[in-house]
């Protein structure tokens, strides 16, 4: 058990999920761009996990430290962990950009050694250790920590909100009662469906090759639903055309994290369409496009998402506590997995019939539960 150093935590861990980038870097596909345009890789052995919840432990130095909007924390609240430390210091920190540009960013989970003491630096443990210069959020208490350990994703759909800013010009996307097409509805897709009715949105339409996340995006507010596996990619943007006046949809926003979705983005969308590429987190490869078709003759704006930023947690913390009423955020995380249970519970991630998988290092089972409330649906 480390003692915390001044200006760091021990927080004891509550539930920790799986996320995309966790389902990668299992894969294989480790490698993620920052600012300076070279790839990082994962210095193995790593302790994944980087959607954390748990409460504070211990904290070093003279006892305070402060959350991300300033106020005081205090041993034994409940917190989320920012993922990420950025620099402060590099061209890209000092001129605002998200942290996934930052040229020295620290990632939890990720990019910091488990050789190096104190070790503990991913949230699949039953302690994680705080670095200087983290964001740490406390967590409301009208949120369950099942709900809160979906703050991060929720954060990334922050590219909604900038969407909506560059609506402010003429003719562009996502506006009021626009279409929404989400490729790919995971759980961070799923997100973004909530996040497109929650500010808007017309019509949204949910593309994914699975029935199970299909009824529950259903739940969240999508109004169609395309089964990929059993609709031709021709006919998907035939019946998004017949969805949305014959135009195609104003925002597309892929969350598929395969590269062929992106092509297949572009070719959902109307003329002068917004693309919110926000699935391949990691680098998943190429493809290819037709620049003509598919950008000039298209007039397309595409807006690139690596990440969540700051100060998008606590608005989506509150914003998911008042949503509770309207949609079923308590049957999000499908499966709790031990941390033995590890590598199954990575598994069952990538599985048809699962949502947000969580690992809990002080869940004792053989077995990962699914909620209740899921047979109902
Ligand atoms: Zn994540
Ligand atoms: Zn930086």
């Amino acid at each position: 058990m480390p003692e915390p150093a001044p200006g760091c935590l021990l927080i004891r861990m509550q539930v920790s999920g799986i996320c995309g980038t966790d389902k990668h870097t299992y894969q294989g596909f480790t490698a993620q761009y920052g600012g300076d345009g070279v790839p990082r890789t994962v210095p193995f052995p790593i302790i994944q996990g980087h959607e954390n919840v748990g409460t504070i432990e211990a904290i070093g130095g003279d006892g305070r430290f402060t959350d991300f909007d300033g106020a005081p924390l205090n041993v034994g609240d409940r917190v989320i962990v920012g993922p990420n430390v950025s620099c402060g210091t590099c061209y890209y920190c000092r001129h605002d950009f998200p942290y996934y540009c930052c040229e020295n960013t620290v990632d939890y989970g990720n990019n910091i050694s488990a050789k190096d003491p104190p070790h503990l630096f991913g949230g699949w443990s039953q302690y994680l250790y705080v670095v200087p210069g983290s964001f740490v959020f406390r967590v409301p208490d009208e949120l369950p920590s099942e709900v809160a350990v979906l703050t991060e994703i929720m954060a990334v759909t922050v590219g909604l909100d900038r969407a909506k800013q560059i609506s402010a010009f003429p003719n562009e996307s996502f506006r009021f009662d626009d279409s929404v097409v989400v490729l790919g509805v995971g759980p961070l897709g799923m997100c973004f469906v909530m996040k497109a009715r929650m500010l808007g949105a017309g019509t949204i339409i949910a593309i994914d090759l699975s029935d199970f996340r299909l009824e529950f995006a259903r739940k969240l507010g999508a109004d169609h639903v395309i089964n990929a596996s059993r609709v031709s990619e021709r006919d998907r943007v035939d019946h998004v055309r017949e969805l949305t006046h014959g135009r195609g949809a104003d925002v597309v926003v892929e969350c598929a994290g395969v590269p062929s979705a992106v092509r297949e983005g572009l070719d959902l969308l109307r003329l002068g369409g917004l693309l919110l590429e926000a699935g391949n987190f990691s680098d998943m490869g190429e493809i290819s496009i037709s620049p003509h078709r598919h950008l000039c003759a298209k007039n397309v704006r595409i807006l690139g998402i690596g990440g969540e930023e700051p100060a998008a947690y606590g608005p989506s913390m509150r914003q998911m506590a008042r949503y509770m009423r309207h949609y079923p955020l308590g049957d999000f995380v499908t499966h709790r997995f031990s941390l033995p249970q590890v590598e199954e519970a990575m598994k069952k991630s990538m599985e048809a019939d699962s949502m947000k998988v969580i690992i809990d290092p002080w869940f004792e089972s053989s077995s990962g539960f699914t909620n209740a409330n899921r047979d109902n649906t």
